[in-house]
């Protein structure tokens, strides 16, 4: 039988057809006038799908590279820093400040578990509060988002000069993100999330604070420095060579985005694709994983008792070609997780359900009369869905 590979990891996501087209077709020189136009195009179009007025950098890196960067132009090491971790991405960021000799702050929380303002409370105060707090918009590992808006909100109220680092690489294109009205400092990405595209590229916004700071901050950097990027940037070209497909197909899906609504319409699409989810799960006796705000760039479904999600992952790729992604860490074996960040859609989302229930039928965990139970919940969530859409038209 015919299987076709679809990917419905958290990353690297679907690829839009035409960013693999425009990847595949480049072949400019970078020190070409022909590129620095395609590229200083990308820079205004990646400024307007992040709706920012800062100035945004792009890296030839993995995501975890914007990571890096913003840990050792904004610190110097001895500087203090908070830390908000809740999953596997929030220990990232713990244990690159540390790399980086910074005297870290910890606010942990169980995986699961969404970080609000409360969280933060009495932990910038005094003379030596933390100089920058690091956080993920949405925790990749654990399904779930965290309050940014209230966090940079309590957080500026404390400490006006607070530099606020947001990891949005699942949170841009799957949740609100308003990074001027919320005076976020740094808010980074990567290419193999919601901008449906290979891996490869990262980005950042930088807020003036934040420059400022880097004039000042003592970490050794080269390839990650971020103020001769600016400087190349600024003239249409980047520090060292760029990954100059990965740019065109950057660009192509930008233009994919903006035809289709933008940010906020592949938030809508997120936010839709992960409740409808939600709900066919729930119709097949499926939790989610953890208590905290479920986020829209993933969903982290528990499995139930005695059934190794691993089992289910390789069910789904033996039988139908779709790859999901297992827990990560110590939440291996113990969730699927399906992602709906970037280029995905109503008919994979009834698919995977239905893909779901013939592997949970073969294991013994869904009984066969209960067949159609959950995609009827995902068709129902859409049907109210259009419904709703109507009667606001
Ligand atoms: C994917 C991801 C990263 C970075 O991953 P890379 O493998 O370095 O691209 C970082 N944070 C979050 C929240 C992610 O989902």
């Amino acid at each position: 039988m015919i299987k076709k590979e679809r990917l419905f990891t958290p990353g690297p996501t679907a690829l839009l057809p035409q960013a693999q087209a425009a990847m595949a077709a480049m072949t400019m020189h970078h020190r070409t006038a022909e590129f620095k136009a395609v590229f200083s195009g990308t820079l205004k179009r990646l400024q307007a799908f992040l709706g920012t007025k800062n100035e945004v950098i792009i890296l030839a890196s993995s995501g975890t590279g914007a990571m890096e960067s913003s840990v050792v132009n904004l610190t110097s090491p001895g500087d203090r820093v908070l830390v908000l971790s809740a999953g596997k991405f929030g220990e990232r960021w713990e244990k690159l400040a540390k790399a980086y000799g910074c005297s870290v702050d910890l606010v942990t929380l169980p995986y699961g578990e969404s970080f609000t303002a409360k969280h933060i409370e009495g932990r910038l105060t005094g003379a030596n509060a933390p100089k920058v707090v690091f956080l993920q918009a949405s925790e990749t590992s654990t399904g779930v988002q965290h309050d940014v808006q209230g966090i940079a909100r309590a957080a500026r109220a404390a400490k006006s000069d607070i530099l606020i680092v947001v990891d949005a690489i699942t949170g841009i294109g799957t949740q609100t993100i308003d990074i001027d009205g919320w005076d976020l400092d740094i808010v980074l990405g990567g290419s193999q999330k919601a901008v449906m595209m290979a891996p490869g590229l990262a980005f950042l916004s930088v807020s003036a604070r934040a420059w400022a700071a880097m004039e000042t901050s003592k970490n050794p950097r080269y390839y990650f420095n971020l103020r001769a990027e600016r400087k190349s940037q600024a003239a249409g070209e980047t520090a060292f060579t760029p990954a100059v497909g990965l740019i065109a197909a950057l660009n192509a899906a930008l233009e994919y985005i903006e035809a289709n609504g933008g940010n906020a319409g592949l938030v809508a699409n997120a936010e839709a694709l992960s409740a409808a989810t939600r709900a066919g799960c729930a119709a097949l006796g499926l939790k989610g994983f953890g208590s905290g705000q479920p986020s829209g760039s993933v969903s982290a479904i528990a499995m139930p008792d005695g059934l190794d999600s691993g089992t289910v992952v390789k069910a789904l790729r033996q039988q139908f070609g779709s790859v999901i992604a297992n827990g990560q860490g110590e939440m291996k074996g113990k969730m699927i997780r399906v992602a709906h960040l970037g280029y995905y859609d109503f008919v994979e989302m009834f698919s995977l359900i239905a893909q779901l229930e013939v592997v949970l039928v073969q294991l013994g965990k869904l009984d066969a009369g209960k067949l159609g139970t959950g995609v009827r919940a995902v068709q129902q969530y859409f049907l109210a869905a259009q419904t709703k859409q109507t009667a606001k038209a």
